[in-house]
């Protein structure tokens, strides 16, 4: 039964929405008139209207490829409230309701089909539809479909052969994360160049975006947290050990904090999950294996212990809070050891060179974006080719840093790199500066060296602070194959040849510095980059095994 009523009509008839949001009805327009679309749109914005209303006007089936069973559930579940039938089929459900839902997708009553790609893909399934030839097929979570995007499914690159399958039925495609050579990367695949690409609404101005430096974690997190109890909130950590290690932390605070990673017990998760979509106020420390789905209107913050893998990374993690358009708050923390972490985890990731060159430019782009002078909207947007004029509501806009000439402290910097052979890390330079090198490298006297003890009118954290902006900046580059090695980049060398200047965020310097015992939040990594790190590294990748491994996929 296709429904014959304007776009706009059945918006209100059949979704109950008053009016359509900024985007939705050119795609929807796009797709009624059966236009190849990828929809690059952010979390939150109503992607699943854009491709629901049309379904309803098509005259035949729609399959949409989800990657995860919760979402077709509570996509079914939505769709069904609203009177809508809709079908899905998955192994989470038992045999005779996936029977009774294929009936109605092969009587026609049920416009709508949900499946997961490798369901979908079976010649078996595939030969039903042949006979049925849909109308359309949307592939929601589209960059999955991408190895250059953070969360390849191999599943997805079979999808890559509905085109020649169906070469009637309209092809939509539909994710939040994308960058530009990602979003090459998932049309090509999808449509052979048949279609296009529309980018839409990444300005999220209720989300007051803040980054700082990383000091001593525990007391930011506290003092980000204390004024915001009772709120809900996410924060992230890389490993599932600090996962567990701060929500003790916080619990033993009087927070209502629970853990989230996929290396607890389906039940564990599953129940504090609901917890955090049931309760007030509940804080819900997790991996990245936590979010995907999850749609809780009123997450007031985000809160990010470790650095994100990339600007889409950050991007989507942030877009979990204020979806209800409220304000809300999102802090990021980020420190030598992140940045190095991260460079690590990709130059070991294995794979090709370029893939490699690709990923780390990656994480320059959400470095640069932590170093910025610059509203941090401005700079966020730009990564995801939309502009926007300054907007008020970043920690940059609230309350611009001083930029200094730091030419001269950078070139003592770079001098100490340079004299001690480019061989060491942020800690034995910075003792080098400072003039507290111990004699633990052996015979090398680095304190006979010109630029021994020549910073040592500054403290550690003022060194630390100016590392990380010149590793930001590309002046400097950690040299992970050689024990996180620091060296100076062509950039760098110029300043440290006197022919260009280096300016940097005013640094304000810390007093305590780091703690003394060595920090989880770092996990493993300390200040001095030692011997055993290479094994604390495997075993952190292990554990990391969340970042590739989201549960509970069909
Ligand atoms: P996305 O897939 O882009 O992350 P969803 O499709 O899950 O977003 O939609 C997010 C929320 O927005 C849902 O609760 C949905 O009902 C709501 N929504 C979508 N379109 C509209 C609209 N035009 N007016 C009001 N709410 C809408
Ligand atoms: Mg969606």
């Amino acid at each position: 039964m296709t429904i014959n009523q304007a776009p706009q009509a059945l918006l209100q008839s059949a979704f109950g929405f008053p009016a359509f949001r900024p985007g939705q009805q050119e795609i929807v327009e796009r797709l009624i008139n059966r236009t190849n679309t990828l929809c690059v749109m952010p979390t939150g914005f109503g992607k699943s209207l854009c491709y629901q209303l049309p379904a309803l006007m098509a005259d035949g089936l729609t399959v949409v490829v989800s990657p995860l069973v919760a979402l077709m559930d509570d996509q079914v579940a939505g769709l069904l409230a609203n009177g809508i039938d809709a079908a899905c089929i998955h192994s989470g459900r038992d045999r005779a309701t996936n029977v009774d839902d294929w009936m109605r997708v092969r009587d026609g009553r049920a416009k709508l089909l949900y499946l997961s790609p490798e369901r979908l893909m079976t010649e078996r399934m595939l030969a039903q539809l042949d006979r049925l030839d849909p109308a359309m097929f949307v592939v929601d979570e589209a960059h999955c479909i991408s190895k250059w995007g953070a969360s390849f499914r191999p599943e997805y690159e079979s999808l890559s052969a509905l085109h020649d399958r169906f070469p009637n039925a309209t092809l939509a495609a539909f994710t939040a994360t994308a960058d530009m050579a990602t979003r090459q990367d998932i049309a090509a695949k999808l449509f052979r160049g048949r279609g296009d690409i529309v980018v839409h609404g990444f300005d999220r101005p209720n989300l007051r975006l803040e980054v700082e430096p990383k000091a001593d974690w525990r007391r930011q997190l506290v003092d980000f947290l204390e004024p915001r109890r009772n709120r809900a909130g996410i924060v992230y950590c890389l490993s599932r050990r600090l996962t567990e290690e701060v929500a003790t932390f916080l619990a033993e605070r009087g927070f209502r904090a629970l853990p989230y990673h996929a290396g607890l017990s389906p039940e564990t998760r599953r129940e504090n999950q609901e917890t955090f979509m049931a309760e007030d106020g509940v804080v819900m420390v997790a991996t990245i294996a936590f979010g995907m789905g999850i749609d809780k209107p009123d997450v007031r913050f985000v809160f990010h212990l470790n650095l994100p893998a990339s600007m889409e990374a950050y991007y989507q993690e942030i877009g979990r809070a204020g979806r209800d358009g409220n304000p809300a708050e999102v802090q990021l923390l980020y420190g030598l050891s992140d940045i190095r972490m991260r460079r690590q985890f990709i130059d070991q990731d294995g794979g090709a060179e370029d893939h490699k060159n690709r990923e780390h430019k990656r994480l320059d782009s959400l470095l640069a974006y932590c170093e910025t002078t610059q509203c941090r909207r401005v700079s966020l947007l730009a990564y995801f080719g939309e502009q926007t004029a300054p907007c008020g509501n970043c920690d940059i806009c609230l309350d611009p840093p001083e930029v200094v000439d730091g030419t001269t402290e950078a070139r003592k910097l770079f001098a100490a790199i340079r004299e001690t052979g480019a061989r060491f890390g942020a800690g034995h330079v910075i003792d080098v500066l400072r003039g507290t090198a111990s004699d633990k490298v052996g015979q090398r006297q680095h304190d006979q060296l010109p630029s021994f003890a020549t910073g040592k009118d500054r403290g550690k954290s003022y060194w630390q602070g100016l590392i990380r902006q010149a590793v930001a900046g590309g002046y400097l580059w950690i040299d992970i194959e050689n024990y996180g090695s620091l060296k100076l980049t062509d950039k760098g060398q110029a300043v440290d040849d006197g022919a260009e200047r280096f300016f940097s965020r005013e640094i304000r310097e810390t007093k305590s510095g780091r703690s003394r015992r060595r920090d989880p939040v770092d996990a493993g990594v300390a200040a001095d980059f030692d011997a055993d790190l290479f094994a604390k590294l495997k075993a952190l990748r292990r554990d990391l095994a969340d970042a590739a491994n989201v549960p509970a996929y069909v």
